[in-house]
C-alpha cells in the first residue's frame, strides 16, 4: 500500500508543478513581478529604477512613456487593421489596474503522450490581431489607467485604456484610447461589474462576452512614437499609437475604478530625441 502510495505521489507532483506554471504563464502572461512597485510611498514611479535591478531601464531609459503629446509632425503611417473578435469576459484586479484578458481558453484538449491520449485544460488562443503593415500582433489584454497616462499639450484626460499586443518577435503594440469625462463606457461597466473583489483571481463572467473593438473610435486617426511599458519592468520594446479621438467615460465610472485602483499614472516622461507623428 505505503509503496503504491509513494508511486503515486511520485507522479502527482511532476504532474501539478507542471499545470501550475502552465496555469501561472497563462493567467499573467508575465505581468506579475514578485518585487512590489507601485504610484506613491516608498514604491512610487521616481523610485522604479531603485526597486531592482530589473527596472533600471525606468530611471536611465531614453525612450520611456508615457509623454506630453504635442509637436507632432504629419505622415503617412500605415493603417491599423484590427481584426478583433468577441470572447467570453475574463477580468482580473492586479492590484495596478483593471484588466481584461484576451486569450481565450478553449477548455479540454486532448494531448497525445506517448501515443496515449490524456485530456488537458487551459490552452491559450489568441484569436484577435492587429496587422500593422503585414505583421501580425496578438492582442494579450487590455487595462485601464486613471487619470489618463498621455497628456495632450500638457493636459491629461479622466482616464486612458491600453490595448496590448505582441507580435512573433515579442515586440508590444500598444493601442491607447483617452477616456473623457462624458457617458458611460459600456465594456469599463463590463470590467467593473465583473472583477473580483479579491487581487490577483481571474473572474470568468458566464455568458458576457466582450469585443475590444467597441473601445475604439470610428475616426482612427492616431499618434504614433517608439516608446515603453509604462509599468516596472520599462521595457523600451513599445510601438505607441494614441488614437486621436477620445472615448468618453461616467463620472461614477471614474469614482468607481478610482475607489479599487486609486491614481495609477505614470508621471510624463521626457521625449529627448524622438519625433511624435501623427497620421494624415
Ligand atoms: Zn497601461
Amino acid at each position: 500500500m505505503h509503496y503504491f502510495k509513494m508511486k503515486y505521489i511520485g507522479l502527482l507532483v511532476p504532474l501539478i508543478l507542471a499545470i501550475t506554471s502552465l496555469h501561472a504563464a497563462t493567467q499573467h502572461a508575465g505581468k506579475d513581478h514578485p518585487v512590489h512597485w507601485g504610484y506613491s510611498g516608498s514604491a512610487s514611479p521616481d523610485k522604479w529604477g531603485s526597486i531592482s535591478n530589473e527596472f533600471a531601464l525606468c530611471s536611465s531609459g531614453k525612450r520611456q512613456s508615457p509623454v506630453d503629446i504635442k509637436n507632432e509632425k504629419s505622415a503617412v503611417l500605415y493603417p491599423l487593421r484590427f481584426q478583433y473578435q468577441s470572447i467570453p469576459l475574463r477580468v482580473i484586479n492586479n492590484g495596478h489596474t483593471l484588466q481584461a484578458n484576451y486569450d481565450t481558453v478553449s477548455g479540454e484538449q486532448t494531448v497525445s503522450i506517448g501515443g496515449k491520449p490524456y485530456p488537458m485544460q487551459t490552452k491559450s488562443v489568441y484569436n484577435s490581431t492587429l496587422m500593422l503593415g503585414d505583421v501580425p500582433y496578438k492582442l494579450l489584454q487590455f487595462h485601464f489607467h486613471s487619470p489618463s497616462e498621455h497628456a495632450r499639450k500638457g493636459e491629461r484626460v479622466a482616464m486612458e485604456v491600453h490595448l496590448v499586443h505582441k507580435n512573433a518577435n515579442g515586440n508590444l503594440a500598444v493601442v491607447s484610447v483617452l477616456l473623457k469625462r462624458g457617458r458611460q463606457n459600456p465594456i469599463l461597466q463590463k470590467v467593473l461589474d465583473n472583477v473580483s473583489g479579491r487581487i490577483n483571481e481571474v473572474n470568468a463572467a458566464p455568458g458576457i462576452s466582450v469585443n475590444a473593438a467597441d473601445l475604439l473610435p470610428r475616426n482612427q486617426q492616431l499618434f504614433h512614437y517608439n516608446g515603453s511599458l509604462t509599468t516596472p519592468p520599462c521595457s523600451e520594446n513599445v510601438n505607441w499609437f494614441v488614437l486621436t479621438t477620445p472615448m468618453e467615460v461616467s463620472d461614477k465610472q471614474i469614482s468607481q475604478f478610482s475607489n479599487l485602483i486609486g491614481k495609477n499614472a505614470r508621471p510624463l516622461q521626457a521625449m529627448h530625441w524622438r519625433s511624435m507623428l501623427v497620421s494624415e
